[in-house]
């Protein structure tokens, strides 16, 4: 049973923004992670700001950016060619279709998981999230701040309205991948990756790693030779180790290098697969 609270529905994002600053609370967004939490009695908060009245704006293109309006659900990601196949892939892997059609990007965002979709591709795709505080001021995460947007007790922190992040060239190779599941014996590892070749056949490559049960998340950014070009995706994997190690999860190491080489051979068996 969810705990009491008030609940205001505002039409515009002006009305939300006075709602959050005068009377507190969290904003829900599609509700699917909030009020399960509400339900396990694991977020009390007294207001809900519900934006589901606020009609999600259009993707824009400009100036070498794509931004997209962070109440756009995970399934509408689908339908827009502008939406970077990483962030896509990344968007399929929440949940079951009847939660993609609901859930937003800012509320995988802020439910704060180190396997969450969005974050991992976002930071993968070195791509920002923009907000306000409650006076109004506009505040900008990127890198690292954007696996941090949870909120620590029963108030939003920010007022989150769009993400965007620098259109990716044509030639860049992306991919978003997640071994293990939560609660099982296996412990979930998700990776999102970009790959950009430079002209001279090296590559640079920058990947996003998140690992729960006590595990965390991490930003690497790492060249590789061209003469590496063809192995790409195990340097990638040993990249990913790395940082796996980095947080502290070493013993986790011979396990994922286990799961993710089968998964980089059933890639290369794939037609067009390297
Ligand atoms: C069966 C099931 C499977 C799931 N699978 C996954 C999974 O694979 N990966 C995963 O990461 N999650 C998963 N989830 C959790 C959750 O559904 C998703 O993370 C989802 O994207 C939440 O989006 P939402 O719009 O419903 O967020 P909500 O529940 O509305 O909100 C989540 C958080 O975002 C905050 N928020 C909402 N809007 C704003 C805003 N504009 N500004 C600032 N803060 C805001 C809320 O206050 C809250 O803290 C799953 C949930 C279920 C029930």
């Amino acid at each position: 049973m969810l705990p009491r609270f008030r609940r205001v529905v505002p039409h515009s994002s002006e009305e939300a923004l006075v709602c959050w600053r005068e009377l507190g609370g969290m904003f829900c967004a599609g509700g699917q992670a909030l009020l399960m939490e509400m339900a396990l009695g694991r977020r009390v908060p007294d207001v809900l700001v519900d934006l589901s009245e606020l009609e999600p704006a259009d993707v824009a293109a400009r100036d070498g950016l794509v931004m997209v309006d962070s109440l756009s659900t995970l399934d509408s990601l689908e339908l827009r060619p502008e939406v970077p196949p990483l962030l896509r892939a990344a968007a399929r892997s929440v949940g079951f279709a009847s939660i993609r059609s609901r859930a937003t990007i800012v509320g995988n965002l802020c439910h704060g998981l180190p396997t969450g979709e969005m974050s991992l591709a976002l930071v993968a795709l070195q791509g920002a999230v923009h907000g306000v505080l409650p006076d109004g001021t506009a505040t900008t995460k990127t890198e690292d701040s954007i696996f941090s947007l949870r909120p620590v007790g029963d108030r939003s922190e920010l007022f989150i309205r769009s993400v965007s992040w620098p259109r990716p060239d044509a030639s860049t190779n992306a991919d978003f991948y997640e071994v293990g599941e939560q609660g099982s014996w296996q412990p979930a590892l998700s990776v999102a990756t970009m790959l950009t070749p430079l002209p001279d056949g090296a590559a640079t490559v920058s990947a996003a790693v998140g690992l729960r049960d006590g595990g965390g998340t991490a930003h690497l950014e790492f060249a590789l030779p061209a003469d590496a070009r063809a192995g790409h995706l195990r340097e990638l994997v040993v990249g990913a180790i790395r940082v796996a190690d980095g947080l502290d999860c070493g013993r986790l190491s011979d396990w994922v290098t286990d799961v993710v080489s089968a998964r980089v051979a059933e890639t290369r068996a794939r037609p067009g697969g390297t």
